[in-house]
């Protein structure tokens, strides 16, 4: 593959730096697990503790800087994403597999997202309103919240980053990212546009490691007063647990089990092209990705056969070559874990129309690549209808009514994102009131999310705050409410 490995360090305070102990891991092309994609430290609790100092000494000036001006810095991230968009792109596909026209969308959230949070350095909007009281003014504003750890996964190594960092940052916050050990050279470049960007030093963090040493310590941290995380609901579970004994502020963005419902009256070409682009873009690896399709009986043989066509031309490959339409899997021990979900749904009774297994030969056997797999006459009961499995595998499960869809769609611990494809304009408003998901399309598939609009999900997808749009803005400020008494009485009330 010709790349030599990069050799990535932390970068805090201003400096690139090694772990204390000088430990590092590696990072390894998921297409061609022989190509060395990166070394970098493997942090311990010494190396956050460093991290958060430099943090909290910066969020004192931090804060006061003017939000326009903070603002101006994320613009400069903006300009410098896409001067390097097609050389993170190529990274991202060769360190986490994703085809190169997806790492081409990644990268993109990434600079929709400094462009819409750098105006927001001009809004910050807090209230005016009336007081109970004459000559009395009352008004809200937003302030920073402190120190913030961000956590990432690895399936959007620049946008979810982004997502976090930006609206931190603008809002007068410092950070340290903790990325995932699948995607440390990714991170490191994009933090190496910050640090290019101009942010004073200890503003932006990077923090490598494993998330049970790295990650974890920021989490315990005292001097960290607020946890963004994205990642698995049982990580989530966990992360959570210490926030809540050390009374942290903590924004979670968990896991889905999103479907995709297809009604009788649906314009079935293009349900179907939602059902291939909801479920097999990234290779399934999505939090919003449609993992079931709920199909209305009357039209469930025509699609299925349709949808059977159209998997069978998917051209899988390695992420960075122009053709390939699906990557690989992120790692082995992940490819594993989709074909023992594929060896359950047979056991439970389901049956493989495509696809089901992992790919050995030709080019692709040096890699981790699992076959785009159809899964029928799946129950709702069965653990691949109710279990994230996070690969290139759809359940199809048969509904014979518009009620029973949105329950079946409904009887999931998540609650992510959502489709319904139907040209009945009372069945979509009645989905749209009655499906328990934080996103909910109308005739499109369960991905596609707008940097502008807020992204998260209920029951066990969040914990009720939302990355991106304004809501972005509650997680990462507090308001203050502020009273101006100029009666010049003193009054009890
Ligand atoms: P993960 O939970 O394994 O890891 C996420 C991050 O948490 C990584 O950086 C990891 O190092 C860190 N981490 C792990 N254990 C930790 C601990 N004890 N303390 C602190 N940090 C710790 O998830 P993943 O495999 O990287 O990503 C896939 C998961 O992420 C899927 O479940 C997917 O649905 C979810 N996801 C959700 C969204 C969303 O917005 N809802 C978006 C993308 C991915």
């Amino acid at each position: 593959m010709g790349n030599a490995p990069l050799t990535c360090l932390n970068y805090i305070n201003g400096q690139w730096v090694p772990a204390r102990s000088g430990a590092t891991l590696k990072s390894r092309n998921p297409s061609d697990w022989r190509e060395l994609v990166a070394t970098f430290p493997r942090s311990a609790a010494v190396d956050a503790d460093a991290a958060v100092e430099a943090c909290r000494k910066a969020y004192k000036s931090w804060r006061l800087v003017p939000a326009p001006a903070r603002a101006e810095l994320i613009y400069r991230v903006g300009e410098l994403l896409g001067e390097r968009k097609e050389e993170l792109a190529l990274l991202i596909s060769r360190e986490m597999g994703k085809p190169l026209t997806e790492a081409r969308g990644d990268v993109q959230e990434g600079i929709d997202c400094a462009f819409y949070y750098a105006g927001e350095g001009r809004r910050l909007f807090g209230q005016t309103t009336t007081s109970e009281m004459g000559n009395k003014f009352a008004m809200t504003v937003r302030q920073p919240v402190g120190v913030c750890a961000l956590i990432s996964p690895w399936n959007f190594p620049v946008a979810i980053p982004c997502w976090k960092a930006m609206p931190a940052l603008v809002c007068g916050n410092t950070i340290i990212l903790k990325p995932s050990e699948e995607t440390p050279a990714t991170a490191t470049l994009l933090i190496q546009i910050f640090q290019q960007a101009g942010f004073p030093k200890g503003v932006v963090n990077l923090l490598h490691g494993i998330g049970e040493e790295a990650g974890q310590a920021l989490v315990e941290h005292p001097g960290v007063d607020l946890v963004s995380f994205t990642g698995s609901s049982e990580t989530g579970a966990k992360v959570a647990a210490i926030c809540a004994s050390t009374h942290k502020r903590i924004c979670l963005e968990m896991s889905g089990k999103n479907a995709q419902i297809v009604m009788e009256d649906a314009d079935l070409e293009l349900a179907l092209e939602g059902a291939i682009w909801g479920a097999f873009s990234t290779s399934g690896q999505r939090c919003n990705a449609t993992t079931r399709l709920i199909l209305h009986r009357d039209i469930k043989s025509k699609f299925t056969t349709l949808l059977i066509e159209r998997v069978n031309r998917l051209r899988v490959g390695i992420g960075s070559h122009p053709s390939t339409q699906i990557g690989p899997i992120v790692n082995a021990s992940h490819l594993q874990r989709i074909s023992d979900y594929v060896e359950i749904a047979r056991r439970e009774g389901a049956k493989v129309l495509i696809g089901g297994g992992v790919i050995t030969d030709g080019e692709l056997r040096n890699g981790y690549f699992f076959q785009p797999t159809i899964l029928d006459n799946v129950t709702p009961d069965m653990r691949v209808a109710r279990e994230e499995i996070f690969g290139p595998v759809v359940c199809l499960i048969e509904v014979g009514s518009f009620e029973e869809a949105i329950a079946i769609l409904n009887d999931t611990p998540y609650g992510l994102s959502s489709s319904i494809y139907t040209r009945d304009i009372n069945r979509a408003f009645q989905a749209i009131r009655d499906i328990e998901a934080g996103i909910t399309y109308i005739n499109g598939p369960t991905i596609g999310a707008e940097v502008h609009l807020p992204f998260g999900g209920v029951k066990q997808s969040g914990n009720g705050y939302r990355e991106a749009g304004i809501a972005a803005l509650d997680v990462f400020t507090e308001w203050k409410t502020v009273y101006i008494d100029y009666s010049g009485i003193a009054r009890s009330n």
